[in-house]
């Protein structure tokens, strides 16, 4: 039997960043003009866009890897490096993505709902970038970052209005081809259904859509055969219609039996927080198959029962057309009452992706074997753009980290020369001996960093930390970092002074 499509995983590679470039400026009778290495692209992005035309995963379920472009590198001359493309793909309305360990990371409802799956590095920063007045002609540039990679799981919740539910075989594809221009796989087997087909019906002036939804078995709502999968989707169903077999010849089968199995499962499965149990939602009767003469019998024997009960009963053959435009308006109406109800209520669902855990600051701890751990997304990220070949570069790191004050913390925590010190997790953490930089050691000694430069300069504070800092600069941005090298880039001129 095929698989189900309505839950894959995607293997989400986004583009890595390109390196930026070390380069020196050359022009007739200006043999040193300066460092012009340019920045390295942003890698392309896997984006997750709801789309009209897309009504399955499939796609995903026959290639889940997906990857998108690098950014290239930077070049000399100020020329950054292209960026890379985002890669960009369809998903159904309703597909709910989730992260490894099963946490919803966003609920795509709506067409044109975007999604990032992966964010692509950043590219590097290169040398021209990189001047500064402590670092005139910096002879490194920074690596591109490498693209977010995640593993994500998609599920596939319909949003349909009306979800129709049954047994196998009841009828529910062919009542939805009946009354819609969706064209549903039809066959004669339990199972048929693989995925759920979604029509559209129009009655009168109302427009609204109906799921068909794969059959349901007893024990569904205990993950029993293929239920489970499918209850998912008449989570978001406004309303349920139970299509009910009058024509079966299996003996121990009746349609009201059908409707208590059925409903029992309902009752069992709890749908996610917020929403109003399966239970309680309106419901309407279908007795199908009334083309047939048992089938006439049988929906005549069983009509009273559910009436009794304070069900609406309609008597159907999806097969000959009977009865349906009466069961089409009678949806028609109970979506109207939902709709206006939802619209009183007016919650919004789409769940925002979480902004990075530790964007701010980092933490330094002293392990028991004498070595020492620092974490945080900043520490981590520089270490990753640093050309360890290059002393230059390696210097700028440990600016950078001694700004961000890791070596006080580093000191605080107990730190001696020569310690362990491992920046990052696990397998991926750099391991360093730490020699604590001049600034750093200075200040240890000193107290405050009376020696620094910019706590002097009238441009303080704007400068707390390099001023090239994270991103990446624009071009506007790098040619006026240009002129300040000129000059002297801490002391800003003021328009009209020499
Ligand atoms: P589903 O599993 O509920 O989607 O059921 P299907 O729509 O696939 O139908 C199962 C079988 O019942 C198919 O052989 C259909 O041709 C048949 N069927 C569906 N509706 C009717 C009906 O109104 N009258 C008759 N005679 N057969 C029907
Ligand atoms: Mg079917």
């Amino acid at each position: 039997m095929a698989s189900f499509v309505d839950r894959v995983t995607l293997h989400a590679s986004a583009g890595s960043g390109g390196d930026g470039c070390v380069s020196v400026h050359r022009e007739k009778f200006k043999p040193l003009g300066g460092p012009d290495g340019g920045n390295g692209g942003r890698g392309g992005d896997v984006i997750l866009v709801v789309d009209q035309g897309t009504t399955t995963l499939l796609d995903f379920h026959h290639s889940p890897h997906r990857r998108a472009t690098n950014g290239s590198l930077g070049y000399g001359d100020w020329c950054n490096g292209k960026e890379g493309k985002d890669l960009i793909m369809p998903v159904p309305n309703g597909t709910v993505v989730k992260d490894d360990r099963g946490n919803v990371l966003a609920d795509l409802v709506g067409y044109g709902t975007r999604f990032i799956a992966a964010q692509g590095g950043k590219g590097g920063l290169g040398n021209s970038g990189l001047a500064s007045s402590k670092r005139r002609a910096p002879g490194f540039a920074l690596k591109g970052e490498p693209g977010e990679e995640r593993t994500l799981t998609l599920e596939l919740k319909s949003v349909a209005d009306i979800g129709l539910i049954g047994f196998p075989s009841a009828g529910k594809s062919s009542l939805i081809a009946a009354i819609s221009a969706a064209k549903p796989k039809i066959a004669d087997y339990p199972f048929t259904t693989l995925q759920p087909n979604l029509g559209v019906v129009q009655a009168g002036d109302m427009r609204f859509t109906v799921a068909d939804v794969p059959g349901l078995i007893a024990g569904a709502s205990e993950g029993k055969g293929l239920g489970l999968e499918f209850l998912r989707h008449v989570e978001r169903c406004a309303a349920l219609v139970h299509v009910l077999d009058c024509g079966t010849l299996e003996t121990d089968r009746d349609p009201v039996k059908d409707f208590d199995i059925i409903e029992a499962e309902l009752r069992k499965y709890s749908p996610e927080e917020g929403t109003t149990p399966l239970a309680d939602r309106p419901r309407l009767i279908a007795l199908n198959k009334v083309d047939l003469p048992d089938g006439k019998a049988m929906a005549d024997m069983v009509e009273p029962i559910f009436r009794e009960r304070g069900y609406e009963v309609y008597q159907i053959s999806a097969a000959s057309h009977i009865g349906l435009q009466e069961l089409n308006y009678a949806m028609a109406r109970i979506i109207e009452t939902a709709r206006k109800a939802e619209a009183a209520q007016e919650k919004a669902r789409i769940v925002l992706r979480p902004v990075h855990v530790g964007e701010v600051g980092f933490t330094v701890t002293a392990n028991e074997d004498g070595s020492f751990t620092v974490l945080g997304e900043k520490p981590v990220r520089w270490v990753r753009q640093t050309d360890f070949a290059n002393a230059e570069a390696i210097g700028y790191l440990a600016d950078r980290l001694a700004t961000l004050g890791v070596e006080r913390e580093l000191y605080k925590k107990g730190a001696k020369a020569q310690d362990e010190v491992r920046i990052g997790e696990g397998e991926n953490a750099v391991i360093f001996d730490w020699e604590p930089t001049l600034e750093a050691g200075a200040e240890l000694l000193a107290g405050p960093r009376g020696e620094d430069r910019r706590l002097e300069s009238p441009w303080q504070g704007r400068y707390v930390e390099d001023p090239i800092e994270d991103d990446l600069l624009s071009d506007d941005e790098i040619a006026m970092q240009w002129e300040y090298n000129v000059a002297d880039p801490r002391t800003p001129r003021i328009e009209g002074e020499k």
